[in-house]
């Protein structure tokens, strides 16, 4: 496809509950983050911020929540891939005395009428005190 054409995919409408799974309105939860009115206190909390941002299509939080060694140029997001939610299945150190921590995660999503869902290891480390994301390892 034209990648242009993908550009102009206007982005799912914002979602009154948080994509991120917390009983929480988007705009109280990973809004804020989002709208950089706060910061992650915690990997996992980094992790649930940036799959909401997957689900909103939010580009520049993507980008400014990725470590600068790993960082892509730009996020390719599919137009026919939904984020519909996440599942956190573990988590290691990344918390407020941590520069490194570790999330394991499956993120569910539609593609046109099928369900699928990504495992994925993460590995979040502190840069410049915020958190980011650095690389992950995709299971089975
Ligand atoms: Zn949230």
């Amino acid at each position: 496809m034209d990648p242009m054409a993908r550009r102009r995919t206007p982005a799912p409408a914002v979602p009154a509950d948080c994509p991120c799974g917390l009983p929480a309105r988007y705009a109280d939860c990973c809004g804020r983050l989002h709208r950089g009115e706060a910061a992650a206190g915690s990997a996992e909390q980094l992790m649930r911020s940036r799959f909401s941002a997957f689900a909103v299509r939010d580009e520049p939080y993507l980008l400014r929540s990725w470590h600068p060694d790993t960082r892509p140029a730009e996020v390719d997001f599919d137009p026919a891939l939904r984020w519909e939610r996440l599942e956190i299945l573990g988590a290691g150190e990344g918390g407020p005395f941590h520069t490194e921590g570790t999330v394991e995660f499956r993120a569910h999503y539609r593609e046109g009428g099928r369900a699928g869902s990504l495992h994925e290891h993460s590995r979040f480390v502190r840069h410049q005190g915020e958190w980011v994301y650095l690389d992950g390892d995709v299971k089975s």
